[in-house]
């Protein structure tokens, strides 16, 4: 009987929002997900698959699998750098205690940046590298809102990223990369990786075309003609960091030729889509009007930026303002960050009825805090929603009634991911004409199974989200929309 192959798994993510009035700590990571070694639950999160798929697969493989920590902290600004260097310092101590190492998995996101260090995940991964030496295989998942720098494919031999956005395939990710660092392993399969700078920045949902067409050719590849693997790297731009930017990702069975021709090739199709890949964008204002004139229901409008996913606070009050300004029935909000305002829910307990200020507080960006007299209707310790087979956060939350209209307001920041994030909360989705979510894409999934219609409402502020204005101090490559051919040098 073969040798057990010695294989580490460890996670550390987050996307980090540079212009965020937030800043991101060691509690942001225990408030969204922390699990030390042995304690991740077989759930996976966005970014931890690889835990219970290692699981999973060990018997089969013949692995001996050593569980590192896992932790996440919902997006938001700038990470401290004594949490940076504890939670990275933490990771290289514990693949130093499990060498020697056939095998390192790690769960990245690929957009942490700390105070003082702007790619992350490419000093984590030259520093594993220093550590297990060159004959180690690493491989890696990412999140395709990621900074693909040098330094992460110099030092990994596998970097696989989910291919939908929503993310609805982080297992199917973690699983192939899995897949591939045993066949590597075995010596089945030499990878090579192979990228291509498409030099765009550009949002990339994959519910929609061409982006579907795109991802679908993608997977086909998969499998043949030694091609392993294809990523795509969406970008983030809500960072100012040098290697921000769409990037295709191929990695052959060594052919490095191939592969650099067929991320040349992939990476000018992306390109040829920018500027077609977004939904139509409506004012608060106009989502309101044509959500009234849908006959059928629930019409789901989305808070594109105000996006805690993204980064921001989400504590915007500009859509619900224009909600409240309409005295709608039937319609409820999902979420408004704000930990005093629950808090005093909390205090005065389901059914009161009091004068609250709530929501607006972390930036001149997202409007005005509201000052209204609410109702308590629910209080939920803990509060969770789904997002596939993951379990997310909410914290402690209440549902409030204004008017009547029905806001959730939770204390732990996150997106909303899934129609039970208002189930859980007391509110019937389906019974509610108009649902208003704040997430840019990830809600599509799970409420379009719900939902007689989706609009998607933009309002500027909160997030950074023109490129060609925002303010990037360490970006120097010519990328667009910044510049109209940055091919053509
Ligand atoms: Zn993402």
């Amino acid at each position: 009987m073969a040798e057990m192959k010695r294989v580490f798994v460890g996670s550390l993510a987050t996307e980090t929002n540079t212009f965020s009035p937030l800043r991101t700590d060691l509690q942001d990571f225990r408030d969204s997900f922390y699990a030390g070694p042995g304690e991740h639950p077989a759930t996976p999160t966005l970014c931890s698959a690889v835990f219970p798929v290692a699981r999973d697969r060990a018997r089969q493989y013949g692995w001996h699998v050593i569980e590192g920590t896992a932790t996440w902290a919902e997006p938001g600004g700038l990470v401290n750098a004594r949490t940076w260097e504890l939670l990275r310092d933490q990771m290289l101590a514990e693949i130093r205690a499990a060498l020697p190492l056939d095998i390192v998995l790690l769960g990245l996101h690929g957009a942490m940046v700390a105070d003082g260090c702007l790619d992350c995940e490419g000093e984590i991964l030259e520093a594993v590298r220093a550590i297990v030496g060159p004959d180690t295989i690493i491989g890696a998942t990412f999140d395709p809102h990621s900074h693909l720098s040098a330094k992460r494919t110099a030092n990994a031999d596998l970097l696989v990223a989910f291919k939908e956005f929503p993310h609805t395939d982080f297992v199917i990710a973690a699983e192939s990369l899995i897949d591939l660092a045993h066949r590597t392993s075995v010596g089945e399969v030499k990878p090579e990786i192979s990228v291509f700078d498409c030099r765009m920045i550009e949002v990339l949902p994959t519910s929609r075309q061409p982006m579907r067409g795109f991802v679908d050719k993608l997977k086909a590849l998969e499998g043949h003609d030694g091609v392993l693997s294809v990523s795509v790297i969406h970008g983030f731009m809500a960072a100012d960091v040098p290697d921000l930017g769409s990037r295709l990702v191929v990695i052959t069975d060594g052919d490095r030729p191939k592969g650099d021709r067929l991320a040349r090739e992939l990476g000018m199709e992306l390109y040829s889509y920018r500027g077609r890949t977004r939904p139509e964008f409506l004012t608060p204002a106009e989502a309101l009007d044509k959500a009234a004139e849908i006959d059928g229901h629930p019409v789901v409008i989305a808070d594109v930026w105000d996006n805690p996913g993204g980064g921001v606070p989400g504590d915007s009050t500009i859509v619900l303002r224009e909600m409240i300004a309409r005295d709608l029935t039937d319609a409820a909000l999902a979420s408004i960050w704000d930990p005093i305002a629950v808090r005093t829910c909390i205090s005065a307990g389901e059914g009161a009825t009091l004068p609250l200020r709530f929501g607006g507080k972390m930036s001149a960006a997202a409007g005005e805090p509201i000052d209204a007299e609410v109702t308590v209707e629910k209080v939920v310790r803990n509060a969770v929603q789904s997002f596939g087979t993951s379990v997310v956060p909410l914290g402690d939350s209440v549902t409030i009634r204004v008017g009547s209209l029905r806001v959730v307001l939770n204390t732990v920041r996150s997106q909303i991911f899934s129609p039970d994030a208002f189930a859980n909360m007391g509110i019937d989705p389906t019974a509610m004409k108009i649902l208003v979510v704040k997430s840019t894409n990830h809600f599509h999934d799970a409420f379009s199974r719900i939902a007689f219609d989706i609009l998607y409402a933009a309002v500027d502020g909160p997030y950074p989200n023109d490129p060609a204005t925002n303010t990037y101090h360490t970006l120097t490559r010519a990328i667009w929309p910044r510049v109209e051919d940055p091919h053509a040098a």
